[in-house]
């Protein structure tokens, strides 16, 4: 089994992410595949957690949103702390941890002095060390994050070690949905795993 996409894949995911509503019956006609196919194959992805869902896209200027690309700087051994903190935050759009023990937030808001009261907050955190802001004036550029060129590949995790998976894997069908394992002794946990948990529920 390879977990690597193939030019299919690919085709698909780009009809997708053009056109999240676009039918399977649709894709396959505009890349020349069956529609099973299609439908076999973003079954897959979705099983692997590569297809995270589909999503509306708005228009944020039109909406008369505010936005502002934050900067923290959190003490090193904090970083997670702070950034566990600030995930549930509504305001907070994009999330990013970089290195140095920085972290990159895109904060939105149409309410001035509920932003205010974030920015504030930011500074009485103690596992902070330093914020700086600066607002967003205009968006010439952008798109999903995820690229999909040809060297996109996937990167899928055992469902039981949680170790990657290389070129070999162990692929289980069950009930109707693919589950990914590193190897057979994980594949037989998992099974045995899996059965018990359903048994008990
Ligand atoms: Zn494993």
């Amino acid at each position: 089994m390879n977990h690597n996409l193939d030019d299919v894949d690919r085709k698909i995911l780009r009809e997708l992410q053009t056109d999240g509503r676009a039918s399977f019956r649709d894709i396959s006609s505009r890349i020349g595949v069956s529609t099973p196919t299609v439908s076999a194959r973003v079954q897959a992805m979705t099983d692997m957690g590569l297809i995270r869902g589909y999503t509306t896209v708005l228009d944020a200027d039109l909406l008369g949103q505010v936005s502002v690309v934050v900067t923290v700087e959190a003490k090193p051994s904090e970083v997670e702390r702070v950034y566990s903190r600030l995930v549930g935050e509504d305001m907070v759009r994009q999330l990013y941890v970089l290195s140095d023990s920085r972290l990159l937030l895109m904060v939105s808001y149409y309410n001035p002095i509920k932003y205010k009261q974030f920015i504030e907050s930011l500074s009485q955190i103690p596992e902070i060390r330093s914020v700086s802001t600066s607002m967003v004036l205009k968006t010439p550029k952008e798109i999903q994050r995820a690229a999909l060129t040809d060297e996109a590949g996937l990167l899928i995790r055992c469902y039981y070690c949680g170790h990657l998976i290389h070129d070999e894997g162990v692929k289980l069908k069950i009930d109707g949905k693919y589950h990914y394992m590193c190897c057979d002794v994980c594949a037989k946990l998992y099974k045995e795993k899996y059965d018990k948990l359903k048994k008990s529920a």
